[in-house]
């Protein structure tokens, strides 16, 4: 294949849900792509597109070979864009589908003009809603045991825990692993003050968005699924109660 004739891949973060959150570069992306690769709850949050783009909507939870397909079709002149939700660097595509380049020895795929688009993370959507828990020092962990072991999940929750960073859950908890989020949550508890604030935000930027303000020891399994985000705030985590009931949670930026 000739260079000039190598197509494109974009990994396009699309945001949390609403296309309010998604950024104008990667609907401009959307708009350009010939060809679009993803989850098929994430296509179709992505859509709609035009009866001249290809969709290739799939349920193969193996990433490397979606991010494989990517760069077959744009080696051959297609416009890709291989979408995620939130941000696709984290715990998304991009990583995937840099991997399946750096293990290929496809000189074609080196020629794709690839690029990386960010987009608002669950984390970040969910912090805004709430006020500022992200304000200081915070870390973001998937709490999800397919691609390491939970003895390594243990290990950084306790190491979180000794640091006091604000600590932002991702996967938190699903039908196949039920039981962890418990043990995670005893392991926190045995860390830090009960009245320690959480924020669960859920489907947040989705028509079905609820976005809870709570404590280490009211929070109950049952609150969270994997369409929950959990921010555990750290021991200077605060919060202000608003006139509707609520409250506004912020973190200071100072110690
Ligand atoms: N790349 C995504 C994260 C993918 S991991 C991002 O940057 O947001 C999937 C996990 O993200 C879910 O289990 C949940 O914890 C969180 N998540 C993704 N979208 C969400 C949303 N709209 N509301 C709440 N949590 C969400």
């Amino acid at each position: 294949m000739k260079p000039e004739s190598a197509g494109s891949l974009a990994v396009v973060g699309l945001g949390p849900g609403t296309s309010a959150l998604r950024t104008p570069e990667a609907t401009a992306a959307l708009e350009a792509a010939t060809d679009i690769i993803g989850y098929g709850t994430y296509v179709d949050l992505a859509g709609p597109f035009r009866p001249d783009q290809a969709l290739h909507a799939s349920d193969n939870r193996v990433e490397l070979d979606r991010a494989r397909h990517a760069f077959t079709l744009a080696a051959e002149g297609a416009h890709v864009a291989v979408v995620s939700s939130g941000d696709a660097g984290i715990f998304a595509m991009a990583a995937a589908v840099l991997e399946a380049l750096d293990g290929a020895d496809e000189p074609a795929w080196r020629r794709v003009a690839l690029r990386i688009l960010p987009g608002v993370s669950a984390a970040n959507a969910a912090a805004a809603l709430a006020g500022a828990p992200l304000g200081h020092d915070f870390c973001v962990l998937s709490l999800s045991d397919n691609l390491k072991p939970w003895t390594e999940i243990e290990r950084r929750l306790a190491l979180v825990c000794e640091a006091d960073l604000v600590l932002a859950l991702y996967n938190p908890r699903s039908k196949a692993r039920p039981h962890q989020f418990g043990a995670a949550l005893a392991l926190i508890r045995g860390h830090r003050a009960a009245d320690t604030v959480v924020v669960l935000g859920r489907d947040v930027g989705r028509p079905a968005e609820q976005v809870g303000v709570t404590t280490l020891a009211a929070l109950r399994p049952e609150q969270v699924d994997m369409r929950t985000v959990v921010i555990i705030g750290s021991s200077r985590t605060r919060r202000i109660e608003r006139p509707d009931g609520g409250a506004w949670v912020y973190t200071p930026r100072w110690y």
